[in-house]
């Protein structure tokens, strides 16, 4: 969650099963999860829109190709029949590699990385310079590239794209996060060689 000036905004809103984590988080915090007025989707998979219903207010942003797929109700493509009882969300508006998104004293500039998903996108925080990598990036590894529009030599170059902006945080869709600037290049580094001998 972060709450800027203008939008207080949040980045996937988790799998339907963490509803009831995701509001204990909220009341803990002060914040009515009515007052979101943004969630913006790394991608399109269940596991990372299972909670959207609970932010009625906000409107709800994902990358074109993803959206297409999601505003035209393809179940296969959100993975739904892995994660029970999840609906499609309405995508309210779609996202362009590079835009700019301001929250009012921050901003989120959308950095496209197709692999896991055909319309994938880590979001780079500023002036911070935190990076959500959604499933493309993890501590421990990289995201799949099995699953419909998944694609590994894009996976690949999306991940090589990452090296050219630096961050000094690495917040991924799943597992652990991780601290530092250097400890992020040497991690990226080594993720990069590690897909390159599972793939190509
Ligand atoms: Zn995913």
């Amino acid at each position: 969650m972060l709450k800027g000036k203008k939008e207080i905004a949040l980045i996937d809103s988790s799998t339907l099963d963490n509803m009831g984590t995701l509001i204990s988080c909220f009341e803990a915090i002060g914040i009515k999860p009515e007052e979101v007025t943004l969630i913006i989707h790394t991608h399109g998979h269940a596991d990372h829109f299972g909670c959207d219903a609970l932010f009625s207010n906000a409107k709800i942003a994902m990358y074109e190709n993803d959206a297409k797929s999601i505003n035209a109700g393809n179940e296969d493509f959100a993975c739904l029949q892995f994660f029970p009882g999840t609906e499609l969300p309405k995508i309210s508006f779609s996202l362009k590699d590079k835009q700019e998104l301001d929250l009012g004293g921050m901003q989120l500039e959308v950095i496209y990385c197709p692999g896991h998903t055909n319309g994938s996108i880590c979001l780079l925080l500023e002036p911070n310079k935190v990076l959500f990598s959604g499933d493309c990036l993890f501590v421990d590894g990289f995201g799949r590239t099995d699953l419909p529009s998944g694609n590994a030599q894009k996976l690949v170059e999306s991940l090589k794209k990452l090296q050219k902006t630096s961050f000094k945080a690495l917040f991924p869709g799943h597992g652990p996060i991780l601290l530092g600037e250097e400890e992020n290049r040497v991690h990226l580094k080594k993720i990069i060689e590690i897909v390159t001998n599972t793939f190509l």
